[in-house]
């Protein structure tokens, strides 16, 4: 098992120590527990009724980024006034997280206001819940959600709430991506726009030693939706461009080596495309 990705599997904030990346800046990556959501009604993900009658349990992760001396958030999970909440078994669903973002820095050693950055895949509420907590950090957000949050009424499920001191200027430094961006300006983490989901949705591609991390957000929900590109749910808001989306992601994932995160798939949730007599199958790492 190659370094980055032991580093990406235990969670803790190491920096990797390559010989090929000592002119560079050190990279590391963490993966944050942002919560559980139980679903209780999985048919709400179909716009076929697939799931009637099932349900399931689907984490929420959350991504610390060090790069040199530079710390950066990727999404915020679900809000903290759910830390210790009941999972109920009544209604679609039911949300808890067990430890705060803050919470788990300080575990980390890492202080609130280190965190220059914070860069969210959409504007779902499981994604977004902690972002006050971040108000003096820049916002990174894909120029759809920016519009889609700031529109004078949002749509019911737009969680603008929590972007409300980036709106009211506040916090003022919101950066509004359009297209893929390249944060740190050396390659190795490039926000890459995959609208669909919402429409301003972004992933987050990671290089480190010759290997790849891509973190879906929900580009794709689970490692279904990468194999089968053409599920899309009542939650992607553009059915046509969440397929076009997962299809080139799909066709992506079988031209190239990349480690793929699936944000709500059981933790940690890291897995490739391999093919095996003709099939594709999702392996687990
Ligand atoms: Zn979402």
């Amino acid at each position: 098992m190659s370094r980055f990705f032991f580093i990406l599997l235990i969670g803790a904030l190491l920096p990797c120590a390559a010989t090929a990346e000592t002119s560079q800046a050190k990279l590391a990556i963490a993966r944050l527990d942002c919560g559980t959501i139980q679903v209780n009604d999985l048919n709400v993900f179909s716009d076929t009724d697939a799931y009637l009658g099932q349900t399931m349990t689907l984490v929420d992760g959350c991504y610390l980024l060090r790069h040199g001396d530079e710390y950066l958030l990727w999404d915020t999970g679900l809000p903290a006034a759910l830390k210790g909440a009941e999972l109920s078994a009544t209604g679609p669903m039911a949300a808890t997280l067990g430890k705060t973002i803050v919470e788990q820095l300080a575990e980390l050693g890492v202080e609130i206001t280190q965190i220059k950055t914070v860069a969210i895949s959409h504007y779902h509420f499981d994604h977004i819940g902690q972002l006050p907590e971040f108000a003096h950090a820049k916002l990174l957000i894909g120029r759809g959600d920016w519009e889609a949050v700031t529109a004078a009424n949002p749509a019911p499920n737009v969680s603008a709430e929590p972007f409300k001191q980036w709106i009211d200027g506040v916090a003022s430094n919101v950066e509004v991506v359009a297209g893929d961006k390249d944060i740190f300006g050396d390659g190795r983490v490039i926000m890459l726009a995959m609208p669909g989901h919402t429409p301003g949705h972004m992933s987050i591609l990671i290089t480190s030693q010759g290997e790849r991390a891509l973190v879906l957000g929900d580009a794709a929900h689970s490692p279904v939706q990468v194999l089968e590109p053409d599920w899309v749910s009542r939650a992607d808001m553009d059915p046509a461009l969440t397929r076009q989306t997962r299809r080139a992601l799909l066709d992506r994932l079988e031209r190239e080596e990349i480690i793929v995160a699936a944000g709500h798939f059981q933790a940690p949730g890291f897995g490739k495309i391999v093919r095996l007599q003709g099939r594709r199958y999702w392996r687990g790492l």
